[in-house]
């Protein structure tokens, strides 16, 4: 079917992306921390019918501030701390789900077909979550759980 006769007919991509200085802002209060290591690993990216991958790099720093955990990572741009998918797939759902009003297995079945990777379902309301907090997406269907704060569910 679709699937196998699409798939690997390009050699997966490797993109390399780095950020990780020797000093970093503590995201929460913007105090400098010292970098104490690297690390890298590799998140799936957007590939017409390709494996696309970012390697990413990022430093992992001590903080010199008491206002949260004692060690926080620098990020690239694009992608999530600690995320396994770029911000551009999870932009690519959004899409999906809210512009082409495609149902959630649709979606599924529509990366595997285009980007040759499934996602899961949480992956999905991650996704949606995610845009409601950019303010992609005005309002977040209800579906998603724990993310309207705003309207919360009375039990
Ligand atoms: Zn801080």
């Amino acid at each position: 079917m679709l699937g196998e006769a699409a798939v690997a007919e390009k050699p997966p991509r490797v993109e390399k992306k780095a950020h990780a200085p020797k000093r970093y802002p503590c995201p929460r209060c913007g105090t400098p921390g010292r970098r104490l290591f690297k690390r890298t690993r590799r998140v799936r990216h957007l590939g017409h019918r390709r494996e696309v991958w970012w390697e990413v790099t990022v430093g992992v720093y001590k903080a010199r501030c008491d206002c949260g955990p004692k060690h926080f990572t620098s990020t690239v741009r694009g992608v999530q701390v600690g995320a396994e998918y770029t911000n551009a797939v999870r932009e690519k759902v959004v899409d999906l789900l809210v512009r082409d009003h495609l149902s959630n297995y649709k979606v599924i079945e529509h990366l595997e077909e285009d980007f040759l990777f499934r996602v899961s379902i949480g992956f999905i309301y991650d996704a949606l979550e995610w845009a409601g907090k950019k303010g992609f997406v005005r309002r977040v269907p209800r579906l998603v759980p724990g993310a309207p704060k705003r309207g919360a569910v009375h039990r």
